[in-house]
């Protein structure tokens, strides 16, 4: 049977999701594990070990996602009570559209209002292989073949749970083509999950009940909530501070004069493991994925979360950039109340020497006059904001603080 191409399989994924929203991957990047590379002989692939992950999902309602390796995406199914040791216990589990297989390593938050908003934890992961697989036939071409039949067999080797079990699908109606095809506008389709009877069953000992943190950090639902809230200054949204504006620069040492670029003024929320750019009208920004994506990287590899305000400008040369004026919380620290001159030291340390793709600061001069309109206009600035070098952050507000002279 033909492989099913990758991009076909997750098209349903990805149109219900909006990837500049929500901190999810969009399986357009390349697999971090080369695992799909290189040629292997026959009796490898046979023997290769293939990867699931459970995560348990706080969305409308809590259920928990089983995931299942097959053909370079993860099957999925949507099991609200989690999955159980004990034969006698099925449990519902409704397929749901398959993901990408870099969401085997997702644990965060997805924003609400975004599809499947909620938290979501790494609960047990581990490798499997298809335990009624024919002779001559791999792991994988059992488990497509099981799928089609709507009997799936399976031995979970993972950090929690162990063990056969089956999906057995119970509608024939619902074909799993349906799903796969993205036509999942319609019920989706049943299937149970079963526990075989093998030396892993158990009927006193429920692992849902056992397990409640993240089998890869440790954390609870609460945790991640907290940690990983795609606003790490909390529930609330912040509004940008903005300038007032004025006929003439203001001058004096207590001054600095900063750049200013037409475009729309983005927020950015950003966690090693969530990130969302928010324009100043609540809504995200339209094709700046890429920029998310990278400023999701520096805060993974500085380990630090922060919030930025800027503007999404589209440059002669750079193209779409986020220019960054200010920085609102970094690493732990509010900095809301701190002076200008400080928030802009922070910026640059979080900088420094980093290359962020689509990012940079916004340039700032020291002294007013003609050598900094020249350098303006040379510059194809927008405008000048004049900012006190001494002020704090005001939030939401218009203030006089900031002053904005366009440049004509
Ligand atoms: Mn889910």
């Amino acid at each position: 049977m033909a492989r099913k191409k990758k991009g076909d399989s997750l098209t349903t994924y990805r149109r219900k999701r909006d990837f500049r929203a929500t901190p999810e991957p969009s399986g357009r990047a390349k697999p971090a594990r080369g695992k799909k590379a290189g040629r292997k002989t026959a009796a490898a692939r046979k023997r290769a070990r293939l990867a699931f992950v459970i995560q348990k999902h706080q969305a409308t309602s809590l259920h928990f996602d089983l995931r299942l390796e097959v053909d370079g995406v993860l099957k999925s199914w949507a099991v609200p009570k989690g999955l159980s040791l004990d034969p006698a216990n099925k449990r519902l589990a409704m397929e749901v559209e398959d993901h990408p297989l870099e969401y085997g390593e997702f644990e965060g938050v997805i924003p609400e209002g975004e599809y499947g908003g909620g938290t979501v934890m790494l609960w047990d992961r581990g490798t499997y292989f298809a335990d009624e697989a024919e002779p001559e036939e791999d792991d994988e071409a059992a488990m497509r073949r099981g799928h089609d039949s709507g009997k799936l067999s399976f031995f979970l080797e993972g950090e929690r749970l162990r063990g056969s079990f089956a999906l057995v699908r119970t509608d024939r109606g619902a074909r799993a083509t349906h799903v796969a095809r993205g036509e999942g506008r319609g019920p989706k389709p049943k299937w149970l999950a079963i526990k075989h009877r093998d030396d892993h069953a158990r009927g006193d000992h429920d692992p849902v009940e056992e397990y409640d943190t993240s089998v890869a950090t440790g954390r609870t639902m609460e945790d991640i909530t907290r940690e990983e809230g795609a606003s790490p200054l909390g529930a609330v949204s912040i509004g940008p501070m903005r300038p007032a504006r004025a006929e003439t620069l203001p001058e004096g040492d207590d001054w600095i004069y900063e750049e200013l670029r037409d475009g729309p003024r983005v927020l950015a929320y950003v966690t090693p493991t969530a990130h969302r750019l928010v324009q100043d009208n609540g809504k995200s920004v339209a094709r700046a994925a890429d920029i998310a994506d990278q400023l999701g990287a520096l805060a993974s590899r500085t380990g630090r979360g922060f919030v930025l305000d800027g503007v999404v400008a589209d440059l002669p040369r750079t193209g779409r950039t986020y220019v960054v004026s200010d920085i609102l919380y970094d690493d732990g620290d509010v900095l809301l109340d701190q002076p200008w001159h400080e928030r802009r030291a922070r910026i640059e340390s979080l900088f420094k020497r980093r290359r962020v793709r689509g990012v940079r600061l916004a340039d700032v001069r020291r002294r007013a006059g003609a050598t900094l309109e020249k350098h303006a206009r040379s510059n194809g600035w927008d405008g000048i904001i004049a900012k006190r070098s001494e002020s704090a952050y005001r939030a939401g507000e218009h203030s006089d603080d900031w002053r904005r002279v366009d440049i004509s």
